[in-house]
């Protein structure tokens, strides 16, 4: 979904790296045509490292508003939709 043939991946961070207030799914998108980088950045800014966070194949629990709202062809609209 992303410009340049990038997949995007959902995350969560584990408990105990971040507060349960920030364990939200991340967006992250996954260079498909290169060597795994040492970290990752996800759409809203957030860094997280290997073994720090857990893939999910599905948002369960919060998802990042910021990583949303930049993922979003709606745009903010889609957002204040859903309440
Ligand atoms: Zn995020």
């Amino acid at each position: 979904m992303g410009e340049h043939g990038e997949a995007l991946a959902l995350v969560r961070l584990r408990r105990g790296v971040v507060g349960e207030s920030r364990r939200v799914c991340h967006l992250i998108p996954i260079p498909v045509d290169q060597p795994a980088p040492t970290h990752l950045t996800a759409l809203c800014g957030e860094q997280v490292y290997p073994g720090q966070a857990e893939l999910l194949d599905r948002i369960c629990g919060m998802p990042c508003q910021l990583c949303l709202l930049q993922s979003s062809p709606l745009g903010a609209g889609f957002l204040t939709a859903a309440g």
